[in-house]
């Protein structure tokens, strides 16, 4: 490769060298010809030195693609390589020429701004000021930019970052090649951070009211309540629901962990599911009693064997039952039953949770599984309600690769359905 290199640029400096002679013969034969027209000395000499300057050039032309191919080696770039490079990377990529327009932009980038074509300017890209700002310092200065920033995409705003570098003076994208844009899109990753600060938010919130009502109450008893024991009767049993509260709420809290947990490991037990089921239920009926309510269990006598895992499975169907009984209050007629196939879904199986209560609005039913989610916060937190009932709910089916569907008119009524994937045998 070496000896290579140094053998054509022996031949370059041989073919130099025998211009320069055949210059110089043509120069001195112009000198001798403008010698006869008897014009002065240093005059002579001048027009000679120029014309065989301009022959010099004449008879070089190759001379810049010759630097231009050899500044290319000496940058060691096989031509075509750094091209093929950003063709198959998956990261949005793409070049701006000193013009400001797009100079190449590889296939990500494409799908990414459909209209990221050569020849379009760089600012109608993303038109995003922060953006725009440091590709034009990049074109001055050579430090390597990294910006955030947001631009819009179809009407939704998506958060990206900007990798933005200097090109060296030779690429393969042409000698006008600038600078080099690298994107990534953080739109799901801070949509992410911005879902696990929100909940540790909300979980602290939930907490925190029934801890400040707790402490309120220890102060009243230590305070003016000391001696007044009906008082202080009252005030216990009201310490004592609250710390309920904290404690079905960190149990609420550590069971969507441990799902969350053991979302990527699919359950391997087989479970029945209508035995599971009669079971979950038939330990309600006290709850019923208590309300007044009805609660009817018409499920086939037949087994159902699936794989999923029974103790969850028994908590989805717990969690949908006491909310019908709950929400439905007193003289509520709940019913558990096998659910029939409309609209179909093939090699699924469900159970469906129905009652004659109060029923949800519209607008809340696509909401209803989001953590801490309520309908009515005061209702919910007047049947010891903790918001986490549907996103456990959610999650469990999740793992089993089921689903939920809800359908719910006012004062008609709601019906909860999961559905579960038969066993592949
Ligand atoms: P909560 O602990 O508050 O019951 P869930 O996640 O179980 O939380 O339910 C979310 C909300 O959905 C409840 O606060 C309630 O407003 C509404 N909801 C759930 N099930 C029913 C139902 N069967 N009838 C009416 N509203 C319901």
């Amino acid at each position: 490769m070496r000896s290579g290199t140094s053998m054509q640029e022996g031949g370059r400096t041989m073919q130099r060298n025998w211009r320069g002679f055949f210059a110089v013969i043509i120069s001195a034969a112009i000198a001798a010809a403008l010698t006869r027209m008897e014009l002065p000395l240093v005059l002579v000499l001048a027009l000679a030195m120029f014309a065989g300057g301009a022959l010099l050039l004449v008879l070089d032309p190759t001379h810049s693609e010759d630097e231009m191919t050899l500044q290319a080696q000496e940058a060691d770039l096989p031509s075509g390589f750094g091209r093929a490079l950003l063709d198959n990377i998956p990261s949005p990529v793409f070049v701006i020429n000193e013009r400001g327009r797009v100079a190449y932009a590889n296939r990500p980038m494409r799908s990414l701004v459909p209209r990221a074509e050569p020849g379009l300017h760089f600012s109608a890209i993303f038109r995003a000021p922060r953006f725009v700002e440091a590709v034009n310092k990049a074109f001055n200065s050579s430090p390597v930019r990294d910006i955030d920033f947001s631009a819009l995409f179809g009407g939704t705003e998506r958060v990206l970052n900007a990798h933005i570098a200097q090109l060296p003076p030779v690429s393969d994208f042409g000698p006008g090649a600038q600078v080099l844009v690298q994107i990534a899109d953080l739109s799901d990753q801070r949509a992410t951070e911005v879902a696990r600060t929100d909940f540790i938010a909300n979980a602290s919130h939930e907490l925190r009211t029934p801890l400040a009502s707790i402490l309120g109450y220890i102060e009243t008893l230590r305070g003016h309540a000391k001696d007044d024991p009906e008082a202080r009767a009252h005030f216990l049993g009201i310490m004592n629901s609250q710390a309920q509260r904290m404690q079905r709420l960190v149990e609420d809290l550590m069971s969507l962990t441990r799902i969350e947990m053991a979302a990527h490991s699919s359950p391997s037990e087989i479970c029945d599911l209508y035995d599971t089921t009669r079971e979950a239920v038939r330990a309600l009926q006290p709850l019923a009693e208590k309300i007044g309510a009805e609660l009817n269990l018409a499920l086939p006598e037949e087994d159902l064997a699936l794989i999923a895992d029974r103790d969850q499975i028994a908590q989805v169907i717990t969690n949908l039952t006491e909310n019908a009984l709950k929400y439905g209050g007193q003289g509520v007629s709940v019913t558990v039953s096998a659910a029939s196939s409309v609209p179909p879904r093939p090699r699924m199986v469900g159970i469906a949770i129905e009652d004659t209560g109060p029923g949800i609005a519209r607008e809340h039913l696509h909401r209803l599984t989001e953590r801490f989610y309520r309908v009515s916060a005061k209702k919910s937190k007047e049947q010891g309600g903790t918001g986490l009932g549907l996103a456990i709910v959610k999650h469990i089916l999740a793992r089993h690769g089921g689903e939920l569907a809800v359908e719910s008119e006012l004062e008609q009524g709601s019906s909860f359905t999961i559905w579960l994937p038969v066993s592949q045998n």
